[in-house]
């Protein structure tokens, strides 16, 4: 029996009438809402459960987070790229490809969230191909693989940890650089850059760390239509 149906066959005693008449009616009155509350709390588990267990649900209209983390070794004879910025300075970051520390965050975040592993996997140090390559191709590929898996991003923010050079200067034009290479608008894209007041690898000028957040929606379940106007993303040039 639905609930509202059960509520509606219940009344409470009238003032007037005997009191073996009303202490039966209120214990008739007591009994029926305690089923009612019984049912409603019923229904609300299984209405809870079905949210939990409906994959379609979760893999289609629930938004996606993921995070990433990166950390290259500051060496000389290296040129010292940042979110796509080649930025004038004494030291470089080692790496496989050009070191972008930030740009890899991100897309360690972006593949995060899509449940796509990571960087190395995409993308093995010992791959030939990608020796020196700009991380911001390698950024693209990603966008793609978004796009191929129907995720659109909704934003990313990047923190960069770097004691020396000072980045401020350089800051928008990396986001500029992550937004094209994702198709995105400039304000779904935040980097930013601190220190770590001289203390550890990043204090020492050992190395450069970086963290990036993002959070993805998924397009699977949009009608074509809606999909032209509703991606702010990676799918833009895909559907449309
Ligand atoms: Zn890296």
């Amino acid at each position: 029996m639905q609930a509202e149906e059960h509520l509606g066959q219940g009344c409470l005693p009238e003032i007037g009438e005997p009191l073996k008449v009303r202490q039966t009616a209120l214990a008739r009155f007591i009994g029926e809402m305690l089923e009612y509350l019984r049912n409603f709390e019923t229904e609300r588990a299984d209405w809870t459960k079905g949210l939990l267990y409906d994959t379609e649900r979760r893999n289609s209209d629930m938004i996606r987070v993921g995070m990433g983390y990166d950390v290259h070794k500051l060496t000389e004879g290296r040129d010292l790229i940042l979110g796509g910025v080649n930025i004038p300075w004494e030291k470089g970051l080692l790496g496989h490809s050009d070191a972008d520390v930030v740009v890899h965050a991100i897309m360690d975040a972006l593949l995060g969230a899509a449940a796509l592993r990571d960087i190395g996997r995409h993308f093995p140090d010992t791959d030939p191909q990608y020796k020196g390559i700009s991380s911001i191709k390698l950024l693209q590929y990603v966008g793609k693989l978004l796009e191929e898996n129907l995720y659109v991003v909704n934003n990313i923010d990047a923190t960069i940890i770097a004691q020396k050079p000072k980045l401020l200067p350089y800051i928008d034009q990396m986001i500029s650089n992550v937004a094209e290479a994702l198709h995105l608008e400039e304000n779904q894209v935040n980097i930013k850059a601190t220190t770590e007041e001289g203390l550890g690898f990043t204090g020492s000028m050992e190395g450069i760390s970086a963290h990036a957040v993002c959070a993805l929606t998924s397009v699977k379940d949009l009608e074509e239509d809606d999909r032209s106007f509703s991606c702010g993303g990676c799918c833009r040039e895909r559907i449309s």
